[in-house]
């Protein structure tokens, strides 16, 4: 039977001094409802409800350690009997404790039963059942929450049921961050209840997933939504914590531009050295977000939440569809691992974050970047906001109309029309995805809500835009100033460049079509978007190899081709593994991929093709195909020779961006 809120301290207490069988006989026999009432016990009366004189000891000891205020940090753990895990992190009592209003018994997150009145179903989980509620304050006051019931047998709550939900309990008290559902209290009442703060406005899932006429989310409100999850999940590796069930279903939508993670049902404290969590036996885990070594040996990490955080990129790019849809369990660790599939880059989805979900899916957990690296990366990848110039109605463009916000995905890889120089990107009006020319809209930095944008060093004021020569002289005149760039690449983030390069787009989107090198990602484009040469290109060569070229005339970069997975990655996708090794031999070549694939996160903007060619090109050495590549790309962004890339990228240490800054600061 579960003891009443109002005594529960003294639960407490025999709990602390391994007493809890006496707590019957000193709330019925003996009349103790409240500390002070200890004064008036003698040791005979003790004696009467059986208890020994060293266990009389122990009890008056605990007394005067709970009189003193030293209280257990993890009540739930010390009242309902250690369901509650061991924290690592050693927390005061004031920080264990969310602050609420104190209800009746004195013990906070405790809520009367009658303080809390349900409302309609939100929705079912493992646990039970979640219903809107309203929770009365002792002062009268009325707060809308979420109430959590945990579902109740006719033999009352099955164990591991009762033992996650506390789990949860415990660990939500715990928490708190502008990102992470917060937890009122517990209501000790048949059934048991959690009372939590209340997402209005559901699971992000639900939203992805609402048909028409609910608009799909713009692209750069999943881009918040990210860096805020990035934001929260770094929150709860630094308290020693791995989720293992995050998902666009467990974030919740506190506002339309908030989500918070919910769901500790499977939260667990990371032990040991190697900073895991080894799953004692079976039980059922989110198969198609699991990173491999959580399905081959039941290891979580915060490497392996961060490759969920990945498969939650996935799903929110893809609209919220099923991860894997159509392949049986048993064949996704099959493909993941075997044929090193990955979910493929959904059409939503620009390369640069697409290159940011592979790295949360690298094989090895140690080589996944954390959660705060993730943090730098999404502002790095984050897209560019434009505004529509001119009535865009040609044949198969995205429509758009002068004034409309528009958020460039990238530079397109198919151009509707092959003769001019094409971006992707969503209408903020209509929230329709498509091509567009980009000489049809010019990019305004920093325009939206400062709530919606990464802090953005470096990059021009509030609404600024970049017009006409002086700008583009002012820009030139930034990039000359920048200081010397030996290893400051670390230190200087990519976002100062896009804010450069976005200056230099827009003068060329309002000025003459560009003639040249507008199709790869507009992080990348600035460098080559200066107009001169040809419209008609060569096209880019897959791959280059290091030796010396004639240093002119400059060159433009043709259109990158599509850096989808390879049919051979395409889930579902018949004759996988075409791909060859090195001695043209048919792989299944496991060591021949991972070096793709090596070379593709190393090398940004990337394909997986040109990764292929590059390591044929070396024999196979990663070192050289990588740098080979870097030589590549400098050697596309600018008018020097080969030879001069490749001494240009020595000097700053292979540091393509701050190689790329240079020969643009002097282009
Ligand atoms: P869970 O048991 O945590 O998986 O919750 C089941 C479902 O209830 C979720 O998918 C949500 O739709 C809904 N839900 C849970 N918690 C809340 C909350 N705090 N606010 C609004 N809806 C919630």
């Amino acid at each position: 039977m579960l003891p009443e809120a109002s005594s529960l301290w003294l639960l407490q207490l025999l709990r602390d001094t391994q007493l809890a069988q006496f707590y019957r006989p000193i709330l019925e026999e003996l009349n103790v409802t409240r500390p002070e009432h200890f004064d008036f016990v003698r040791p005979e009366d003790l004696d009467g409800i059986g208890m020994g004189r060293p266990a009389q000891r122990r009890l008056a000891e605990s007394l005067k350690r709970y009189r003193s205020g030293i209280k257990p940090k993890n009540w739930v753990y010390k009242i309902l009997g250690g369901f509650a895990p061991e924290q690592r992190k050693t927390t005061t009592p004031t920080e264990s404790l969310p602050v609420l209003p104190e209800p009746d018994g004195g013990l906070k997150c405790l809520i009367p039963e009658g303080a809390v009145c349900r409302g309609k179903l939100l929705g079912s989980g493992c646990f039970g059942v979640v219903h809107q509620g309203l929770w009365t304050l002792p002062n009268g006051q009325t707060i809308p929450v979420a109430v959590k019931s945990l579902r109740v047998g006719p033999e009352g709550p099955v164990g591991t049921e009762l033992g996650d939900f506390l789990r949860e309990v415990s660990i939500m008290m715990n928490l708190e961050h502008p990102h992470v559902l917060q937890l009122h209290g517990l209501v000790l009442g048949q059934p048991l209840q959690m009372v939590m703060e209340l997402a209005p406005l559901g699971s992000l899932h639900a939203r992805l997933t609402a048909p028409a006429p609910t608009p799909p989310l713009p692209v750069v409100l999943l881009c918040l939504f990210l860096r805020q999850l990035a934001g929260a999940m770094a929150y709860l590796g630094a308290r020693g914590l791995v989720h293992r069930d995050l998902a666009t279903r467990n974030l919740l939508l506190a506002s339309p531009q908030t989500i918070k993670v919910a769901d500790f049902g499977l939260v667990r404290p990371l032990g040991g050295a190697h900073g895991r969590y080894v799953m004692g036996g079976p039980r059922p885990i989110p198969y198609a977000w699991c990173a491999p070594e959580s399905l081959h040996q039941g290891a979580f990490s915060s490497a392996s939440d961060v490759w969920m955080f990945g498969v939650t990129l996935w799903e929110m790019f893809s609209g919220g569809e099923e991860p894997w849809a159509g392949v049986p369990p048993y064949l996704i660790l099959h493909r993941l691992e075997k044929e090193r599939a990955r979910l493929p880059r959904p059409p939503l989805c620009s390369r640069a974050l697409y290159s940011i979900a592979l790295r949360c899916w690298a094989p090895h957990p140690a080589d996944r970047p954390s959660f705060a690296n993730l943090e730098g990366l999404l502002q790095e990848a984050w897209p560019c906001e434009g505004r529509c110039v001119r009535d865009v109605t040609e044949s198969g463009a995205l429509r758009m109309e002068s004034g409309d916000p528009i958020t460039i995905i990238e530079g397109s890889s198919s151009s509707y029309s092959p003769d001019s120089t094409t971006w992707k990107g969503q209408n903020g009006r209509t929230f329709k995805m498509g091509n567009f020319p980009a000489s049809a809209v010019t990019l305004v930095d920093l325009g939206g809500p400062l709530a919606t944008r990464p802090v953005h060093r470096g990059s021009p004021l509030r609404g600024e835009r970049h017009q006409g020569s002086t700008d583009r002289d002012r820009e030139k005149a930034n990039l000359r100033n920048l200081p010397a760039a030996r290893g400051q690449r670390r230190n200087v983030p990519l976002q100062k460049m896009k804010g450069i390069s976005k200056s230099l787009e827009s003068v060329l989107s309002l000025g003459p079509r560009p003639t040249g090198g507008g199709s790869s990602p507009p992080e990348l484009r600035h460098a080559r978007a200066v107009p001169r040469g040809p419209t008609d290109l060569p096209p880019r060569p897959t791959f280059a190899s290091s030796s010396s070229q004639p240093s002119q005339p400059p060159r433009a970069r043709p259109p990158l081709p599509k850096r989808e997975l390879p049919h051979s990655q395409c889930p579902g996708a018949p004759g996988a593994n075409k791909a060859t090794s090195p001695s043209g031999s048919p792989l299944p070549d496991l060591e021949w991929q991972r070096k793709i694939i090596e070379v593709e996160l190393s090398v940004h903007g990337v394909t997986h093709q040109e990764c292929q060619v590059a390591l044929r090109a070396s024999g196979g050495d990663v070192v050289t195909a990588i740098r080979n590549l870097k030589v590549d790309h400098l050697f596309h962004l600018s008018s020097r020779s080969r030879a001069d890339c490749r001494r240009i990228l020595e000097h700053y240490q292979w540091d393509l961006s701050a190689a790329s800054r240079y020969v643009l600061a002097r282009s």
